[in-house]
């Protein structure tokens, strides 16, 4: 027997979501990814240390940059996600945030969409300024052209959402990958809400995808996590990026040209974020992620089941007034949803409940399965209020850009059994 499933990307997703990455032969063949629970490495010589040092050599020296348990996760998500390498952060937030630094310097801009994670929106408006970097807003995320016009001489990224929170819109990520590459600058794009399995925003032209992998990844609602992974074949030289010129002066003999050229964002983002701002992810929190993806795509396709069941019974319901769902054939994204996610466009939505805010504070009172709780991406069920919670610093008229209203509820499917959930807002809404 010669077990090789670990090294074939031409293996089917559930497959290497098992398998990729992982050669039980570098770890004393235990069939379990093993937690390195440690907090360095020993360097063996001098010649060895020198290696490390200069990058010449792969291997591990110290965890804050890099862990054998995390190497194993980094290569499953690329496998996953079509990428050629990944690098592992603390939370969704550092791996965000470490993507902005490692493309931005003092001056430059992003143009992003308003319908962001609340953390994203406030980096982008209210830290990022502060280290001389900016956002141009996109003024309507539904027209391509909308994001042509946010684009100055210093733009330096763009930076989209899968799907948009919590009204579900999703933006036509292959016009605006073209947009972006015209102007010599990458598009990243956070896949949290879809996952590799439903979506793979590679595929439409992304270069960096971004996860807060706390969500569907991980998926039982137990871990904080994030990652980055790179596409590969972005030209970082190509003079809009003068750090990664310098960058590639500085390792161009020790790395070699091809790794580097293959993976440069990523050698850059390990050394330069993980390395000199921290945030690394914890050996045992890569394990309990390398677990949860595990069953990713089984538990996807029944959560993406359970939310389409869900949002027809909600929309049929006389007092809902509207559904936010693109698997709904009446949603505005319904056709965009049919050619980004053919596997369903994930299992979060909104309703506006009839019967205003005390309606739906009624609604959230009453559910019995569904728990009230700010987070997506469980297992379990869940419900909140955004205005008075995820959206409560945002002015009514942001609300309002952002699909949120008084009456309006978010639920986050989870992969119980369907009827049960339907029976829990049936009851609840009869409550109102
Ligand atoms: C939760 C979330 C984040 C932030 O991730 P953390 O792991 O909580 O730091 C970023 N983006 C989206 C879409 C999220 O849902």
């Amino acid at each position: 027997m010669t077990y090789e499933a670990f090294k074939d990307d031409s293996l089917g997703f559930t497959t290497r979501q098992l398998h990729a990455g992982y050669d039980p032969t570098e770890h004393d063949r235990s069939k379990a990814v093993p937690i390195y629970q440690t907090a360095a490495f020993e360097l063996g010589d001098y010649d060895r240390c020198v290696r490390l040092f200069d990058y010449s050599e792969e291997g591990h020296s110290y965890v804050r940059f890099s862990n054998p348990t995390n190497t194993v996760l980094e290569r499953r998500i690329s496998s996953l996600e079509g990428g050629v390498a990944a690098v592992s952060f603390a939370s969704g937030m550092a791996a965000i945030s470490g993507t902005f630094f490692n493309i931005c310097q003092q001056g430059d801009e992003i143009v992003a969409v308003k319908t962001l994670y609340g953390g994203s929106t406030s980096l982008l408006e209210s830290v990022l300024p502060d280290y001389g970097i900016t956002c141009n807003w996109v003024e309507n995320e539904d027209d391509p052209a909308s994001f042509e016009a946010a684009f100055t001489d210093r733009t330096r990224a763009v930076y989209v959402e899968c799907l948009g929170n919590p009204g579900m819109n999703i933006v036509d990520i292959e016009a605006i990958s073209k947009i972006a590459h015209a102007h010599g600058v990458p598009l990243v794009v956070d896949n949290t809400f879809a996952t590799p399995y439903l979506f793979r925003p590679f595929d439409f032209g992304a270069d960096i995808v971004c996860y807060s992998a706390t969500k569907y990844l991980a998926g039982h609602g137990t871990i904080i996590a994030g990652l980055v992974v790179e596409r590969g074949g972005f030209d970082w030289l190509n003079g809009n990026f003068p750090q990664y010129e310098q960058f590639y002066r500085d390792f161009e003999g020790s790395i070699g040209v091809e790794a580097l050229k293959r993976e440069m964002f990523s050698k850059r983002l390990r050394m330069r974020s993980l390395t000199d701002f921290g945030g690394h992810m914890s050996p045992m929190n890569a394990f309990f992620l390398l677990q949860g993806m595990e069953t990713l795509s089984l538990r996807m396709d029944r959560h993406v089941a359970n939310a389409q069941a869900v949002a027809e019974f909600l929309d049929a319901h006389p007092k809902v007034e509207r559904v936010n769902y693109p698997g709904l054939p009446s949603n505005r994204y319904h056709e965009l949803a049919k050619r980004y996610f053919p596997k369903g466009p994930g299992a979060i939505l909104s309703l506006d409940v009839a019967g205003g805010q005390e309606a739906a504070l009624k609604l959230l009172a009453n559910l019995r399965v569904f728990d009230y709780m700010v987070n997506v991406g469980d297992a379990k069920s869940l419900a909140v209020h955004p205005a008075s919670s995820t959206h409560f610093s945002q002015t009514k008229e942001e609300r309002a850009a952002a699909g949120v209203y008084d009456n309006t509820v978010r639920l986050s499917i989870g992969i119980e059994d369907t009827a049960d959930l339907v029976e829990d807002l049936r009851q609840a809404l009869e409550t109102i």
